[in-house]
């Protein structure tokens, strides 16, 4: 448990196919607890793919 009450996460949304971190996005922990999972589109695969939840760094 973090001792600071953040519920507005930084997290990062990793192409599935090229394992590219193409998006940044604010996660909130009190609504989502589960891994984000989005449809964006990647520029390196020129198209849409899916984008999972990851750190940032
Ligand atoms: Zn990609």
């Amino acid at each position: 448990m973090a001792s600071k009450k953040t519920v507005v996460e930084l997290v990062a949304l990793q192409c599935s196919e090229c394992k590219r971190k193409n998006y940044t996005t604010e996660k909130n922990r009190r609504n989502t607890q589960e891994k984000l999972e989005l449809n964006k589109y990647c520029p390196y695969d020129r198209k849409h793919t899916l984008h999972k939840e990851t750190k940032i760094k």
